[in-house]
């Protein structure tokens, strides 16, 4: 620990967003940095708990109060060498992880203020590319070929550590770019792409080879290899089969999502495929991270307003006693997104959307309650008859994923990430993707 009882007298410190009628003019990233010496007292506050929760709830088993240590010293490639051990890609993580080792800090039960590791993970990888710290690297080659379906964060942590294991390793992906959702879903305000492009040229450097606009059938996957990471993920959104689905100005969160990255990468598309909230009033239905990047991408877009309804009820504000510490804790989330302007409404199920020739112009929305099931399992929907039309010219689902269904595979297959799991968050596929291949390297060399 670098400063005994730091904790105590520094209090803790967030680098905070951008002015809001800054931001919701351009699509750079939100959130600011600290400078050098203020990072380093925030990693002072960590007290090098005997029990490190916040190591005990991170999907990666990342050390905090080790990499705090060596950041609060100064001694910026210790840190990163700590924190690269555990974390192919802590440039992700530190920008959009939403933090599980926080929630489960001491601090954060001791003081409600849990050391910055987020931000200091963040801060450390810029430090380690800015220094220099990262260059490609060879590894030794072991003559066994492992293709790697799917290049969101699970395949790129897949193909990572094959690498290094001295795999040849290809990634095969349908899109026009890599990177998943974490280039086609979240917005460039939460995650640049020039991150993931810089960290993609170091891979390719290393010797990955990246095969995109590549769609591979899963029912026979490509020959010559010794084995196969799938790391598909979720494509498939979860609908809304209600009448008046059909009317125009009715989108699938992701279409729209998926359409801004392009824009914003410099693809065009005609004024009659374009997805734009310009001038319209927006309504979100689903009240998660995926309708959170679609209000911040409306706001930019230029939407007269924005509505998000969700159909559970508001989750309790700060703290819940139904998810004490160290669990997550299931309280309302307010985002960068949700603080640029939005009304947010719970407790509605959308019943029909109403629409004027052809294209959709509200939502008819009624009240509901949920009861406590009898059985103890999922509560129960309980409709109260309080009807009302939300007016909206664009409509954006936001409602999740589906978990795919995918074909046999051969015994030399591993799936992995959000194709094994359903949906989740970038740093359980990275962690998945990394178990995928010492799974695939314990098959090989047991052989
Ligand atoms: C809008 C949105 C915002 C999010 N924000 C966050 C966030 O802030 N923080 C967070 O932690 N998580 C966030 N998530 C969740 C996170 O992005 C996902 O959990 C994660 O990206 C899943 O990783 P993956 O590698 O399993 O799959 P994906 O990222 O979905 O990548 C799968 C890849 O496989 C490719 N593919 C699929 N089938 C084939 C095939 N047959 N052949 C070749 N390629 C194929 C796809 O094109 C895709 O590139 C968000 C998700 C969404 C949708
Ligand atoms: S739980 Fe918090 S204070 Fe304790 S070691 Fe981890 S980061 Fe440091």
């Amino acid at each position: 620990m670098g400063t005994p009882k730091a904790f105590l007298t520094i209090p803790r410190q967030e680098a905070g967003y951008r002015p809001i009628h800054e931001r919701i003019n351009d699509y750079s990233e939100v959130e600011q940095t600290l400078n050098t010496s203020e990072r380093k007292l925030q990693a002072s506050r960590c007290m090098d708990c005997g029990v490190p929760f916040c190591h005990w709830a991170c999907p990666l088993g990342n050390r905090p109060p080790e990499f705090q240590d060596a950041l609060c010293k100064g001694e910026w490639q210790k840190a990163y060498d700590i924190l690269s051990r555990t974390n192919d890609f802590p440039e992700f993580t530190g920008r959009i992880c939403p933090a599980l080792c926080e929630k489960s800090c001491v601090l954060k039960l001791s003081f409600d203020a849990p050391v910055t590791i987020r931000e200091d993970e963040a801060a450390i990888i810029e430090a380690a590319f800015r220094e220099g710290y990262i260059r490609p690297q060879q590894y030794e080659r072991n003559g066994r070929r492992v293709a790697v379906v799917g290049s969101g964060p699970a395949g790129l942590a897949a193909a990572n550590q094959l690498n290094r294991r001295g795999y040849e390793v290809t990634v095969f992906e349908r899109d026009e770019q890599p990177g998943g959702l974490l280039r086609y879903g979240i917005p460039n305000f939460k995650l640049g792409k020039n991150i993931i492009d810089r960290r993609l040229r170091i891979m390719e450097a290393e010797g990955i080879a990246f095969q995109t606009g590549s769609e591979i059938d899963l029912a026979r996957l490509p020959e010559g290899f010794d084995a196969y990471a799938v790391c598909t993920g979720t494509p498939q959104a979860r609908d809304l089969a209600i009448p008046g689905r059909e009317l125009a100005g009715i989108h699938f969160a992701m279409e729209m999502l998926a359409q801004q990255n392009r824009v914003l990468a410099g693809q065009t598309f005609d004024a009659k495929e374009r997805i734009t909230a310009r001038g319209k009033h927006v309504l979100v239905i689903g009240g998660g991270d995926t309708g959170s990047d679609c209000i911040g991408t409306a706001h930019r877009q230029g939407a007269l307003s924005v509505t998000q309804i969700e159909i559970m009820p508001q989750p309790p504000v700060g703290h819940n006693p139904a998810t004490p510490w160290p669990q997550w804790p299931v309280v309302l989330k307010t985002s960068s997104s949700h603080e640029e302007g939005c009304t947010r409404r719970w407790s509605l199920n959308s019943n029909r959307f109403i629409g004027r020739n052809g294209r959709v112009t509200g939502v008819e929305v009624e009240e509901v309650e949920w009861l406590p099931a009898p059985d103890g399992g999922r509560p129960v929907m309980k409709p109260t008859g309080r009807k009302e039309v939300i007016q909206a010219d664009l409509v954006l689902l936001a409602m999740g994923f589906l978990k795919p269904q995918l074909p046999q595979l051969p015994q030399n297959a591993v799936v992995a990430g959000d194709a094994a799991t359903g949906p989740s968050l970038v740093v359980k596929c990275i962690a998945a993707g990394r178990r995928a291949a010492a799974d695939i390297d314990r098959m090989l060399n047991a052989k």
